[in-house]
């Protein structure tokens, strides 16, 4: 193999550059036939940091870099014009940045747009970018799949697959942007996607601290919102992490027994557990947690419904955001009459309680909360012919 002849860019202790096995205190990034380039992209300001001084590296060069790949989305080493050409060669022989890639687009009558991504195991996951306006909102998947399977969501009839990597969370919001004729100037981020966020709280929680890093991102975090299905046990933590960021609860249901029928986390995270661990979470002044409410004709929106809501909610610094159901081929549920949907949010009205309806976006290419699941072109095309 002639192994002895490879450079080694550990650079440790009695390295003299050429290969001594055991010599390296960090695995071996090595060209040659089995060559394996560590991927930059995904990596915090740290891990960045800490690759370029096992690299022998000052840690301000990882710093540069960082700012490069997020601020400036550059992923070639040789377009990073502040570093020296003996670093940029070093950076190429030890690591690549490699992002997703846009394998379909799908662009509704409306403006948003749905990105199909293929990842690097071949697995794809879709972003949504919904523009409003003066109002630039992308939304992220957290999974490949989803495990809750609850009964009115698209995503939950794909299998399963496993959680997002941070590298893959931020990827979707710099390859939709770019692929803007003009990037917005200020985005929106909701975590509201294929998946279930808090069951992949460290990829969530790594993925926001370079969104909100004015040296990356810069994202305001005033800008995002995670959005759960209330997994209890990790709610707390979650917020203590991520204290500034917006909260999202999709409640759906004011009865346990509708609840368990329609979400099935509601087994393990029943609705009062629910609410009490969203009344015990400190929030930072004039913060409020939006419970969602997707209206399912004749299943949970009935006037006791809306009372019952505003019930359970009393005491909660919450607000209330009603859903139009968005159905989906082969969909069990129907979307409540405009007149149950009025009633429904006056009732939560007149009990003091801030409700608004969301609108659908993106329906017509199924983009629309709940739709996505990895479609065909084939079938988005079929939807839009039935239209
Ligand atoms: N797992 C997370 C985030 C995913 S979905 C969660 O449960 O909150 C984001 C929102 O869209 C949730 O409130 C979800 O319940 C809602 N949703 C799912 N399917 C829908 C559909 N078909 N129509 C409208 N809203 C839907």
């Amino acid at each position: 193999m002639g192994q002895a002849t490879e450079s080694c860019f550990c650079r440790g202790a009695g390295c003299s550059r050429a290969l001594v096995a055991g010599c390296c205190p960090r695995p071996l990034w090595l060209r040659g036939k089995n060559e394996v380039l560590k991927n930059l992209f995904g990596l915090s300001r740290g891990q960045i940091e800490a690759e370029l001084v096992a690299l022998g590296h000052a840690a301000f060069r990882g710093r540069q870099i960082y700012r490069w790949i997020y601020a400036r989305g550059v992923a070639d080493f040789e377009a990073m014009t502040d570093l020296s050409r003996e670093l940029r060669a070093d950076l190429s022989r030890a690591f690549t940045i490699t992002l997703p890639s846009i394998a379909q687009r799908h662009v509704s009558r409306d403006g948003t747009i749905k990105y199909l991504l293929e990842l690097a195991d071949g697995r794809n996951v879709e972003t949504v970018y919904i523009p409003d306006g003066e109002r630039h909102t992308f939304c992220l998947s957290t999974q490949v799949g989803c495990p809750l399977k609850c009964t009115f969501c698209y995503s939950g009839t794909i299998r399963f697959e496993r959680n997002l990597e941070p590298g893959e969370i931020l990827a979707q919001l710099l390859l939709a942007r770019d692929d803007l004729p003009t990037p917005p100037a200020r985005t929106n981020l909701v975590f509201m996607g294929m998946g279930e966020p808090l069951l992949n709280a460290e990829g969530v929680l790594s993925s926001l601290e370079v969104f909100t890093d004015d040296d990356a991102f810069a994202v305001s975090p005033r800008r995002i919102t995670v959005s759960t299905a209330g997994v209890v046990d990790q709610l707390e933590t979650f917020s203590a992490k991520a204290p500034t960021i917006g909260l999202a609860i999709s409640l759906h249901a004011t009865t346990n027994e509708r609840r368990d029928q329609l979400m099935p986390i509601n087994r393990k995270h029943p609705i009062r557990a629910v609410i009490e661990a969203a009344r015990r979470l400190p929030l930072p002044r004039r913060r409020r947690i939006t419970f969602e409410y997707v209206l399912l004709g004749g299943e949970n929106d009935t006037l006791e419904d809306a009372h019952r809501l505003a019930s359970l909610l009393e005491g909660v610094k919450a607000k209330v955001n009603v859903i139009a159901y968005n159905p989906w081929p082969g969909a069990p549920h129907s979307r409540s009459t405009s007149e149950a949907t009025e009633r429904f949010i006056e009732v939560l009205a007149a009990a003091g309680l801030t409700a608004s309806l969301r609108r659908s976006r993106g329906d017509d290419v199924l983009a629309a909360c709940g739709q996505l699941a990895n479609q065909s072109d084939d079938e988005v095309l079929e939807r839009q012919s039935s239209d």
